[in-house]
């Protein structure tokens, strides 16, 4: 049926996505919303259903992780992955730098001058990826350098390594990095919280585990990102130049990592580590580095190796920030699922400027590991934004008080049990304080209800004057009541209402996600939201049902049930259906394109009373419409609430028709969530 139109309609869409996808994932530039984006997505599989004979493996579409493999394999590498040897001061950079002076004098290429090419090192896993022409073919982990693991179905999910390469290299191997970016990090982290799972001690140790999943499904719904730095033919560098290298592997598509510089001499390397010791937490992943290479080809090559490390080579190692300290004491924290966390309470020291007290200590099997007690003397590590660390113990005290996790709940006094199989002990009391405070706080966060203003003080105070007793009391809070809070102000109280009242708004999967069932975080949420048109058919779910939709296994789906069974929790999900929240979920792909909006380009200026800016956004890309940054000719509408700025002068300058938030909402229709 019709197959030559939609071939072509095919071959256009997988363009366009190849496009999209490399100015998304690979320059962080991208040109098209995620709604838009999806939609083009959701046409391609729905035209490559109909015609299954034209897929390709680098379709767009290829990319989403398949069902989970039986074994794993090793291959041998095209050259040995070798590591490179380490400086870990300036002193050993500048004997490394003697050295390769010395070994080219002595070398016919020594009489030409020679640079040096210094790149970020990446605190990732090395992988090396093959082409057979054109199309990726295997990708393989460092393993031990000689022979590494098959992972090409998992490295396939890697939104910025490329499925195909067009140009000079049809037979071609990168080898890079596989990162885990710190955003993503602290999600797995967070969900793995959630599901009562050991965390993972570094975003290194989450980019391995998810790299190495049996199941790709679960590594495509994790982020992890991929920086090439080699370009090799037949297991030898394809190029002359490593900087020519990195040059040309961007231009093949791939993600290079745009910090690096080509250095004349010693002292300009120094200049760029010193610079990138001081920038990398700012960066958003980790590194632990800077890697030295000398540039031309020829010359590493009179150059040689060992038979552990390139001669030419070396990578500069940051101190990482390590003190010693006294573990004082150990207490617990009770969370929202009531899990109990032992905290290492430290005599205060400093660290890379910042006075660290606490450190965490994950759980009783990390205490267990660490064969750490009260009084002993340990090295702690702090990194980036993430809680600092226990490493080891450096000294026991001479007074050791060794910790149990004790049988009550310290903030309730309830039972404390340790279910089969689980890391985690827990407080049984579903009324215990330190749930409820958790589980407000949960509500209010970013990811959830992303309500501005609500922390941990003010949550505190609400408790403790009785104003709240669940997340649904929130929404009946006044103005009045938040500012006879300490500390508040009139404008911070009006603030704060209109938070609460703008989170109405917040789609379906953040509801389900902010009931706080266990195992059930955002990305469960937005599976569950797009198998049930509503809370209610949720609700009303068997287990059966429950598990019918999209990776709900047996555990979550009792875990759902029971929830919904109890009492309590019903008559709190109906106090929050009273309170206004979104009920019913109307995906991109089953909205209607609404009349009006649907291919009307808005311009959206000042603050609206109640919805927010990326509300506004979504709300309109939902439904078929375009947000731009600017009015021009071609802008439908500007939606201006209060304060708007020039954009509004601009608009009536060019009669584009300017709407209050009222006006847009009704423009919207049925189509508005909740109706
Ligand atoms: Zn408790």
């Amino acid at each position: 049926m019709k197959l030559d139109a939609d071939s072509q309609e095919i071959e256009r869409l997988r363009d366009e996505l190849r496009k999209h996808e490399h100015q998304y994932y690979v320059l962080d530039q991208p040109l098209i919303s995620d709604a838009e984006y999806d939609r083009m997505m959701r046409r391609l599989q729905e035209l490559e259903r109909t015609h299954p004979e034209t897929v390709t493996p680098d379709s767009p579409t290829q990319r989403v992780g398949g069902a989970p493999r039986s074994g794993t394999g090793t291959v041998p590498h095209s050259s040995p992955m070798l590591s490179l040897d380490n400086a870990l001061n300036e002193e050993e950079l500048a004997a490394f730098d003697r050295r390769v002076h010395e070994l080219l004098q002595a070398a016919p290429e020594g009489r030409t001058p020679f640079r040096y090419v210094a790149e970020l090192k990446l605190d990732g896993l090395s992988m090396a990826v093959r082409y057979r022409a054109s199309q990726l073919a295997i990708a393989i982990t460092r393993g031990d350098g000689r022979e590494g693991e098959v992972v090409t179905e998992n490295a396939r999910t890697i939104r910025s390594l490329p499925l195909s390469v067009h140009g000079e290299f049809p037979d071609m191997e990168a080898r890079g990095e596989v990162v885990m970016p710190r955003p993503a990090f602290e999600a797995v982290n967070h969900q793995r919280e959630i599901e009562g799972l050991s965390l993972f001690a570094n975003p290194r140790n989450a980019a391995a585990g998810t790299l190495r999943m049996l199941d790709s499904r679960v590594t495509a719904s994790r982020r992890l990102d991929y920086y090439a730095y080699y370009l090799l033919q037949d297991g030898q560098p394809a190029l002359d130049s490593q900087w020519e290298s990195l040059d040309t592997l961007e231009q093949l598509g791939f993600k290079v990592n745009p910090h690096r510089k080509l250095c004349n001499d010693v002292g300009e390397l120094l200049a760029v580590i010193r610079e990138w010791g001081a920038l990398r937490e700012q960066l958003p992943y980790e590194i632990d580095g800077v890697v030295v290479k000398v540039d031309s080809r020829r010359q590493q090559e009179a150059l040689g190796s060992t038979a552990k490390a390139p001669r030419w080579a070396i990578a500069f190692k940051y101190a990482a920030v390590q003190v010693e300290t006294e573990l004082e004491r150990i207490t617990v924290q009770v969370g929202r699922t009531g899990a109990l966390t032992p905290v290492a309470n430290l005599r205060p020291v400093e660290v890379s400027g910042v006075t660290v007290s606490r450190a965490t200590l994950h759980n009783m099997d990390e205490i267990e590991r660490l064969g750490v007690a009260e009084g002993d003397t340990v090295l702690i590590e702090r990194s980036g934004d993430v809680i600092p660390k226990v490493l080891r113990v450096v000294q026991q005290g001479r007074h050791r008080r060794f910790f149990t996790m004790p049988a009550e709940c310290p903030v309730c006094g309830g039972n404390v049990v340790r279910e089969p199989g689980e890391v985690a002990y827990r407080c049984v009391n579903a009324n215990c304080p330190a749930k409820i405070r958790e589980t407000l706080l949960h509500f209010a966060s970013r990811s959830v209800m992303d309500i501005d203003g609500l922390g941990d003080v003010i949550v505190d105070q609400l408790l403790t004057r009785e104003l709240v007793r669940n997340p649904a009391d929130l929404y009946r809070l006044t103005v009045e009541q938040i500012e006879a809070l300490d500390r508040m102000g009139r404008k911070s109280a009006e603030n704060l209402v209109a938070a609460i009242a703008g989170s109405r708004n917040q789609p379906l999967p953040r509801v389900i996600s902010a009931l706080g069932i266990r195992f059930v975080g955002e990305r469960t949420a937005q599976l569950l939201a797009a198998a049930f048109p509503g809370m209610d058919e949720l609700m009303a779910a068997s287990e059966e049902e429950l598990q019918r939709a999209d990776e709900i296994g047996p555990k979550v789906a009792r875990c759902i049930r029971d929830f919904f069974a109890d009492a309590h929790n019903r008559a709190f999900v109906e106090e929050l259906r009273e309170a206004g929240l979104q009920f019913r979920f109307h995906s991109p792909a089953a909205i209607a394109r609404v009349e009006g909006v649907a291919g009307k380009t808005f311009v959206l200026t000042g603050t609206l009373p109640s919805l927010s800016r990326e509300d506004a956004k979504a709300r309109i890309e939902a439904v078929g419409g375009k947000v731009t940054g600017s009015v021009s000719g071609k802008t439908d509408f500007v939606l201006a609430g209060a304060d708007p700025g020039s954009k509004l002068e601009r608009a009536q300058t060019l009669g584009v028709r300017v709407i209050d938030e009222a006006e847009f909402l009704s423009m919207l229709g049925s189509a508005s969530p909740g109706d």
